[in-house]
């Protein structure tokens, strides 16, 4: 049996796959429409302790590991879900394990210990941002990228001057999933001079005055997820609200990377199984000059090729999350996966829409969600390139 085939996971697969059918499928196209996910979704997760997943209980999460989330997550895509839906309905998946790590607690088997905090505050902000945002009440969102740039984490200019017991921020961020609706917002600082050396987490509160949330802005895909601009002028955070010590911000930023690459490696072969699930349907159905597509030996081999690449790419992603959770440090062998991941759901899902044909470039299609949606998988969470950087530098190159 595999270890991602135990009971109790295929017990998590079917609770996913129920609340995918009852809760979201009626509900997926207005939401794309309506350009976010409502509020109530948040909490009908919870209750069904499907956001809590991957966060031990004493932080107010389920309990599980990262291959359980990575389960939750394959579930929603192949249950006829997105990977939009993912990035809006658990973004927390990138807001909180900051907060978690920092206080002492490890994420889905993924993040390391203390980030130098004291435990009093950090414990704090379990309190006040983790339990409430687990429990469905609260949405938090991760704020990194700049205007002018986000591959380059280091690089980020907005600044964090500390005044008593405030830090006061300027600067703007930008492309901050679940910014529109997000309560609070965990944010790279430089609390000295800019590079990695003095970045610092802090979480800012949506009603903090001198923060704007920016235009909504409107994407080629990931429709149902609301994607935001922010700014800050003068925005004064207490102290209480930063993530661990001082200039701890990179390294948390950092350990938390596997996790984000590893889900969004997962949405990309996820989103390859469905769509030869799609793709394979078609072809039976679908009838050109007298017989079914799928009864044409061309057309079957390029499913059959299709079904190969998805399935690898599970295969290689499920080894490296298993070692992942066993807490081995494997920087190279994430970026892989997700670069495997995404080269074969690019490839799997323009094929699928191919055979589709005119149908496939329909809104009505299932597949064209699909298509567009892929689109970011190799562009967040560091891009193609930036794993290549990574992998060559694990190649010693
Ligand atoms: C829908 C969406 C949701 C997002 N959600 C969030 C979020 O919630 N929070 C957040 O902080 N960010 C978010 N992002 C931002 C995302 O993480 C960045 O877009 C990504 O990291 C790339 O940064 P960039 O867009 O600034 O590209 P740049 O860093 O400007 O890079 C541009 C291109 O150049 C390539 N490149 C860069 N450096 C090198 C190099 N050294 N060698 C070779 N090629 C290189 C990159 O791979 C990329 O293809 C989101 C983006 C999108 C589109």
């Amino acid at each position: 049996m595999s270890i991602v085939d135990t009971p109790e996971r295929r017990q998590l697969r079917e609770l996913t796959r129920a609340f995918v059918t009852r809760e979201v499928l009626p509900h997926l196209d207005d939401w794309e429409r309506a350009g976010e996910v409502p509020r109530a979704l948040h909490a009908t997760a919870a209750k069904l302790g499907l956001l809590g997943i991957g966060f031990p209980e004493s932080v107010g999460g389920s309990g599980g590991d990262l291959l359980d989330s990575i389960i939750v997550t394959e579930e929603v895509i192949r249950s006829g879900g997105s990977s939009g839906l993912i990035a809006a309905l658990f973004t927390h998946g990138i807001a909180l394990p900051h907060m978690v790590a920092a206080a002492g607690v490890g994420v889905g088997g993924s993040l390391g210990g203390r980030l130098g905090g004291t435990s009093t505050p950090d414990d704090d902000l379990i309190q006040r941002y983790v339990r409430p945002t687990l429990a469905g009440t609260m949405i938090g969102a991760l704020a990194i990228t700049e205007p002018d740039g986000g591959s380059d984490v280091a690089g980020i200019r907005t600044t964090a001057r500390r005044d008593g017991d405030h830090y006061v921020v300027n600067g703007s961020k930008t492309y901050i999933t679940s910014g529109h609706r997000a309560d609070f917002v965990t944010t790279a600082v430089c609390t000295d001079f800019p590079g990695s050396g003095s970045l610092t987490l802090l979480v800012i509160d949506r009603d903090s005055p001198g923060f704007t949330v920016g235009r909504r802005l409107e994407k080629l895909g990931w429709h149902c997820s609301d994607t935001a601009e922010l700014s800050f002028a003068d925005v004064r955070v207490p102290v209480a609200n930063r993530i661990g010590a001082e200039d701890t911000g990179f390294l948390a930023i950092m350990q938390n990377f596997a996790a984000e690459r590893l889900s969004l490696a997962t949405q990309a072969y996820a989103t390859a199984q469905r769509c030869v699930e799609l793709a394979v349907r078609w072809c039976r159905e679908r009838e050109t000059f007298g017989r079914p597509l799928a009864s044409r030996q061309l057309v079957r081999h390029r499913l059959a090729e299709m079904h190969t690449r998805a399935e690898a790419a599970r295969a290689y992603v499920h080894e490296v999350a298993v070692r992942v959770a066993a807490g081995e440090p494997v920087v190279t062998e994430v970026a892989m996966a997700k670069n495997v991941a995404v080269a074969a759901c690019d490839q799997v899902v323009d094929q699928a829409l191919q055979l589709h044909g005119g149908f496939g470039y329909m809104r009505d299609a299932e597949v064209e969600r699909h298509y567009r949606d892929a689109r970011i998988l190799g562009i967040g969470g560091g891009a193609t390139e930036i794993m290549n950087e990574i992998i060559a530098k694990g190649m010693g190159l």
